[in-house]
């Protein structure tokens, strides 16, 4: 039998917890599984674009377990009543190919790319960061802020977006949780004393939210948002002002905010931080951006949490989802049961 968490599980799964507890514990086999970056099948994920937006496929493996994503990413979207982001995702044993875990992940997803943000966070941004500038309000926001929250400390946040809904849904959502929020006029007024920028607009364009003069010394930028050919949010000369650190180069450049600089641009490999085969922030002064793109990795690390933490509880139920008959060599017997089986 396969382990299932559908949408009503997750929820009650992630409410009972607590966003924060979550994303702390999900941070560290996050950490577990990027220190053991060499160990994992790696490829840039599998992309099918339209006009609409793209549907992805995100696999990987340890060598025990294999995992993947379906995932899709439709800017449009929203103003047609649908999400930009949903998901679902796999893990299954190598030895024999069965899934054994299957489970939502729009929910999912937006808690591992906050825990994502946080890890990188946690070694690039500044120790005394106090206030976080959001630009784009929308559905990965308030995980985004929670797992600051988590693992950084930060509660004051500067918020902007081009839709003023967007920015009254986060206030609404984010103040009775104790965030001290003040709503900006522009994008450059949200980033005015900020510590931290979180990028996290979705446009399918080579947009410039935010341009080079904007940024301070001493920021970390957390750009999420952009994470697709010809979708980009930051000015290119934002990228030779700081170090850039990234997940798999390979899928970056083709995704990335480096998709407009050339393909030997520098980059640092985030899991040699971790494993301190690379230098993280090298001073207060230093300009970090971590030019973010979900990586499979992740996934599958987030994967690996929550099979691990509905273990012994009823936030799962049982899927019957291999034919699985008696003698593996009679499929056809199965059909059996249900005669006549020849026309
Ligand atoms: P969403 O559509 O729910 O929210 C995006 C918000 O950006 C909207 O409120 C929109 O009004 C705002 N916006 C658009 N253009 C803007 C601009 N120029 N200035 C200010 N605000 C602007 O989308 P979401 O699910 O929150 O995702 C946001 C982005 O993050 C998407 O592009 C998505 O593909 C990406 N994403 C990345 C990762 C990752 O791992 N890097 C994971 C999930 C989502």
């Amino acid at each position: 039998m396969t382990r299932f968490v559908d949408v009503r599980n997750m929820v009650r799964w992630t409410a009972a917890s607590g966003v924060e507890n979550i994303i702390s514990g999900m941070i560290g086999y996050l950490e577990e599984d990027f220190k053991r970056w060499e160990e994992f099948d790696k490829t840039p994920r599998v992309a099918s674009h339209t006009s609409f937006g793209v549907i992805e496929l995100m696999p990987t493996s340890d060598g025990e377990t294999y995992g993947f994503k379906y995932v899709n990413g439709h800017p449009a979207n929203p103003a047609r009543g649908f999400q930009t982001v949903t998901a679902f995702g796999v893990l299954a044993d190598v030895h024999n190919g069965y899934p054994t875990f299957l489970t939502e992940m729009t929910l999912l997803t937006a808690l591992r790319t906050s825990a994502t943000s946080v890890m990188f966070a946690k070694k690039l941004a500044r120790s005394d960061s106090k206030v976080m500038a959001m630009i784009g309000t929308g559905t990965q926001s308030e995980f985004q802020a929670l797992g600051f929250r988590a693992g950084l400390g930060i509660s004051t946040l500067r918020i902007w977006d081009t839709d003023p809904q967007a920015m009254e849904k986060f206030v609404a959502n984010m103040e009775p949780l104790g965030f001290d929020i003040t709503v900006a006029s522009s994008a450059q007024d949200a980033v005015q004393g900020a510590d931290v920028i979180t990028t996290c607009t979705a446009d399918k364009a080579n947009a410039t939210i935010l341009s080079a003069d904007l940024i301070a010394p001493g920021v970390h930028l957390n750009a999420i948002g952009g994470d697709c050919p010809g979708k980009t949010e930051l000015d290119a000369a934002i990228l030779d002002l700081g170090e850039v650190f990234v997940e798999f180069p390979e899928q970056t450049r083709i995704e990335g905010e480096i998709q407009q600089m050339p393909a030997d641009f520098p980059v640092t490999e985030f899991w040699k931080v971790l494993c301190d085969q690379a230098p993280g922030r090298t001073s207060d002064e230093q300009i970090t951006i971590y030019d973010s793109v979900g990586f499979a990795i992740e996934d599958f690390s987030a994967l690996r949490y929550i099979r691990d933490a509905v273990e012994g509880t009823d936030y799962f139920t049982e899927l019957d989802l291999v034919a699985d008959p008696a003698n593996p060599k009679d499929l056809f017997g199965l059909l059996a049961a249900f005669a006549p089986v020849g026309s």
